[in-house]
């Protein structure tokens, strides 16, 4: 891991209204810089979110961008690819999004594998609604609607996305921002399908999972080879220390690759327009 001093300014766009010291910051650090060092056009970009404070991303991120319903940002960012793959699609949420209610989106986008990043912000915590248990929160953990702790085990996603056949797994610390960058960096170069987790700690109302809990619960994966699926299934069932890299790579034809490709309709030309929709009206009647 090198730092690489790159200039993110054209990125910018809104000042970021999250808590001071909220592990986003560092995840949109991070996204700028791998967009940056990937050269993204911003105008071939378009970063969809779903809801919580981790999804207010987009507005925070100078590219287009759609801010969706809860749990739906995976579902309307493959509509985009599908609709148009040369557009560089980025999905970016909370645990609560991918992992509550959008969980049936992830593990189908995981199998179908079509060319787009998701990077989860994984607080273990809901924090928009101030301090609910989430899909994610560890066994026993208090909060105001689990008073006496809550007796579910976490949901594992980057588990539960690798079992549904994801090409890419990654994990990531909002604490890194430089180590990050280059998870992202690598996330949006797989052609497929790639789930990044990032651990981005909510400092208003989740008091266990800490920036120091973190950083004595993670590793960096040193000499691991992510071809080596067993290996990450091992990685990623232990539930005491948490790996942080690139888990698990694999090259598979995305969804994108697999569909016929429609001819490139102009916007802007009505005759064309209906002539598309009726084209598509005649092949599924
Ligand atoms: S409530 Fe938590 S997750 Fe939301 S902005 Fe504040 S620190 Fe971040």
């Amino acid at each position: 891991m090198v730092e690489i001093k790159v200039d993110t300014k054209i990125y910018d766009k809104e000042n970021p209204t999250w808590c001071p010291g909220c592990g986003d910051y560092g995840v949109l650090l991070a996204l700028k810089r791998a967009a940056a060092i990937l050269k993204l056009d911003p105008f071939k970009t378009v970063l969809v979110t779903g809801i919580g404070c981790s999804s207010k991303i987009n507005s925070y991120f100078y590219s287009y961008g759609i801010h969706t319903i809860h749990g739906r940002a995976a579902s309307v960012a493959q509509g985009i690819k599908l609709a148009n793959p040369d557009l560089e699609v980025i999905v970016a949420g909370g645990d609560g999004d991918a992992f509550a209610i959008g969980t049936e989106h992830l593990v189908h986008m995981a199998r179908r594998n079509p060319d787009i990043a998701y990077i989860v912000m994984d607080n273990q915590i809901y924090g928009l609604t101030k301090g609910q248990v989430s899909p994610t929160s560890e066994e026993g953990f208090v909060s105001i609607t689990t008073p006496y702790g809550s007796f579910e085990k976490p949901v594992n996603g980057p588990l539960l996305a690798l079992a549904a056949g994801a090409t890419f797994i990654a994990r990531g610390f909002a604490g890194d921002p430089i180590s990050l960058t280059d998870i992202i960096v690598e996330g949006i170069k797989h052609r497929g399908f790639a789930l990044i987790d990032v651990f981005s700690p909510c400092v208003t109302w989740n008091k266990i999972n800490t920036y120091d809990w973190y950083k004595q619960h993670t590793y960096r994966l040193e000499n691991h080879d992510p071809g080596d699926l067993k290996k990450a299934y091992e990685i990623l069932s232990d539930e005491e220390r948490f790996g942080l890299g690139i888990i698990y790579r694999k090259e598979k034809h995305t969804l994108e690759e697999k569909l016929p490709r429609k001819k490139a309709v102009n916007p802007f030309d009505p005759l064309q327009i209906q002539k598309s929709i009726t084209e598509l009206y005649e092949e599924f009647l």
